[in-house]
């Protein structure tokens, strides 16, 4: 599969909209309801207790492939962030460090919430991710540090959110 397309589909959302507060599962490529205890064989986390985690896996654990997984397999993110503008520039590896340490510190947490790519193309850098909310939580830690321009859009059929950070 490709990228989806990043400009059909899609509409501005308020940064404080209230699709950011309910935790939906990711259900790609789900079939029927996730069976309790799961593995996914692939990066070893665990479904348990309705949530997805690092833990060794119960004994009687079912073998399954976990959404995030699927979604790198098949080159399918849920979340898009491009970063551009000047201060980006000049501050480059600084601003990507804290992408990257955002990333370390929710995957610890949440095994779904994964950066799948980054590429350069024409001054902007497209970071991809298995989850939109690790691609807000990754626009707001950017705005919160060097403030800029943070723009959300969001594709409701697909569930796909693209942000937008100019600095
Ligand atoms: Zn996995």
């Amino acid at each position: 599969m490709t990228h989806p397309n990043l400009n059909a589909g899609f509409q501005k959302i308020s940064r404080h909209d209230g699709l950011f507060k309910e935790y939906v599962h990711d259900a790609y490529k789900a079939k029927g309801k996730l069976q309790e205890p799961s593995v996914c064989t692939k990066c070893n986390a665990v479904f348990h207790n309705g949530r997805w985690q690092w833990q060794p896996a119960p004994t009687n654990a079912h073998s399954i492939i976990c959404p995030a997984c699927h979604r790198v397999h098949d080159h399918y993110p849920a979340g898009f962030i491009t970063l551009k503008g000047d201060f980006f520039h000049a501050h480059r590896e600084e601003i990507m460090h804290l992408v990257h340490n955002h990333e370390q510190h929710e995957k610890k947490e949440h095994p779904l919430k994964r950066i799948m790519s980054e590429e350069d193309k024409d001054g902007t850098t497209l970071i991809t991710t298995t989850d939109i909310h690790l691609a807000r939580g990754i626009g707001e830690a950017l705005h919160h540090a060097y403030q800029g321009e943070l723009e959300f859009h969001y594709n409701p059929d697909q569930i796909l959110l693209r942000i937008n950070w100019t600095r």
